[in-house]
């Protein structure tokens, strides 16, 4: 086991997009900002590619914003357009630079910037159709396959080459996208992945994944862009068009319960106060008697203070998770390979002896760190240990932009929940209700993917 990896599924990307009139404004500079606050969705690579009504000119590499990005690397991308992307890569094959986002190609259209979060369902079957018609591929991003689709419509105007190509794709989506003097953004037809639009001043648009970028960045009338539609930019302002029925809505149900930033806004709902009603579910679902509720840091918190409200039972700070060992961290050498899990969480063992122990969890895929924790906390002298999941067992993986391990990998997909809470080792494990989950999001569950705890996949697994 890798003693540092966290056990989670992963968020693949996060994009940005920025649009303004006045030609003075530094579109680079937000777009950094607005990358800083999205770093969550992909801490592996990142670019930022930016127009000036002429050309588009465009920086990425392997890292986090802060160390692809400095003051001459914004100095050198002048321009008042621009879009960005943060990823995270599955495998050590899509670990290149030249796969890190946004795309850049010069077409009929002039020059043409992408970046997309999500996984194209159909993407291998396109490649194939394309190829066989003469394209060549540069990169495995679907972002390539989208990027070339619009090329090939070089003779119609801009905004028909979109649309044709908007018609073409299936799966999960969230795309901006630019020309020198235009930006767009997209989002499929049943919006899985979240993508807002945002006003700064009255001659300044912006696009990201979360509203935490665009409220970070002081923007105000902020709205999702709707499952189906598309925006596009220019200096006359935006544009809206709704080139798909809303009727096919499902958007990820897990944006709330891990991967998007508590301070973000999802379907109008913050994800703080959702995962704070999860937890005060969870605690309706399955009373207990014990001393502390602690969360695992940081992703449980939320979960964990609804859980201590509802139970009356006090939420204390049990593990102190550094939060400067990053993906660079060097693995420990195997005789010490066990304090790996430790210097990441540092249990409080004051605080935990002779106590019986709540720990909150958002989730257990592989149940690797679970077991981890576990041992950590008895370690630390916890009478009892307990834990509760502030979601159904993970038991399907995902096909729409999120990097889940195959069935065999998932714990719940082939464990009851007794034989979990014996390989994690806790004294008592407990799940939410699916019922729970929807009636703690408050949205219709037919709004919702679900597929991860339920099968019920939205879109066929096309290409798969
Ligand atoms: S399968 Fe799960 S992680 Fe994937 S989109 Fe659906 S709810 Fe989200």
């Amino acid at each position: 086991m890798d003693g540092i990896r966290i056990d989670k599924p992963r968020e693949e990307c996060g994009v940005f997009g920025i649009y303004s009139t006045d030609e003075a404004l530094q579109a680079a500079h937000f777009t950094y900002l607005g990358l800083y606050a999205l770093q969550h969705r992909g801490q592996e690579s990142c670019g930022i590619a930016v127009g000036d009504g002429n050309t588009i000119r465009l920086h990425k590499g392997m890292g986090l914003v802060s160390e692809v990005f400095g003051g001459e690397q914004l100095r050198d991308l002048p321009g008042p357009h621009a879009v960005g992307h943060v990823r995270y890569s599955t495998t050590a094959d899509e670990r290149m630079v030249i796969n890190a986002q946004p795309l850049l190609v010069e077409c009929s259209f002039g020059r043409l910037a992408l970046a997309h979060n999500g996984e194209l369902t159909n993407a291998r079957s396109l490649r194939r159709e394309l190829m066989d018609q003469g394209s060549a591929f540069q990169t495995t991003t679907d972002s390539e396959v989208i990027i070339n689709l619009i090329a090939r419509h070089g003779r119609i105007p801009l905004e028909e080459a979109l649309k044709r190509t908007y018609a073409r794709l299936r799966g999960a989506f969230a795309v901006v996208g630019m020309t020198p003097d235009s930006m767009f953004g997209w989002r499929d037809p049943s919006g899985m992945r979240p993508l807002a639009m945002g006003r700064l001043r009255s001659d300044t648009y912006l696009f990201a994944s979360e509203t935490c970028a665009l409220s970070n960045l002081g923007a105000e009338d902020i709205r999702e862009i709707r499952p189906g539609e598309m925006v596009i930019i220019t200096d006359k302002g935006p544009q809206s068009y709704q080139l798909a029925e809303e009727s096919t809505q499902a958007f990820c149900v897990f944006e709330y319960i891990y991967f998007a930033r508590p301070d973000s806004v999802l379907q109008g709902r913050n994800v703080h106060l959702v995962r704070k009603a999860i937890g005060r579910q969870l605690a309706i679902e399955q009373p207990a008697q014990a001393d502390l509720v602690i969360a695992a840091p940081d992703s449980g918190t939320s979960a964990a203070l609804g859980f201590a409200e509802q139970s009356g039972i006090p939420f204390e700070i049990g593990l102190v998770k550094n939060r400067y060992v990053g993906r660079t961290f060097i693995q420990p050498e195997r005789s010490l390979r066990h304090l790996g899990v430790k210097i990441k969480f540092n249990p409080i063992d004051a605080l935990l002896r002779g106590k019986r122990v709540i720990i909150i969890d958002d989730s257990i895929v592989r149940g690797t760190t679970s077991v981890k924790t576990v041992e950590l906390l008895r370690e630390a002298g916890a009478a009892e240990v307990m834990m509760y999941i502030a979601s159904p067992p993970y038991i399907h993986p995902c096909y729409y932009g999120i990097d889940t391990p195959s069935p065999r990998e998932l714990l719940a997909n082939n464990k009851t929940v007794e034989e979990i809470r014996r390989y994690v080792g806790a004294d008592k494990l407990a799940y939410l209700s699916m019922d729970g989950l929807m009636a703690a999001v408050g949205l219709p569950a037919d709004k919702l993917c679900t597929a991860c705890f339920t099968g019920s996949y939205p879109h066929p697994k096309e290409d798969k």
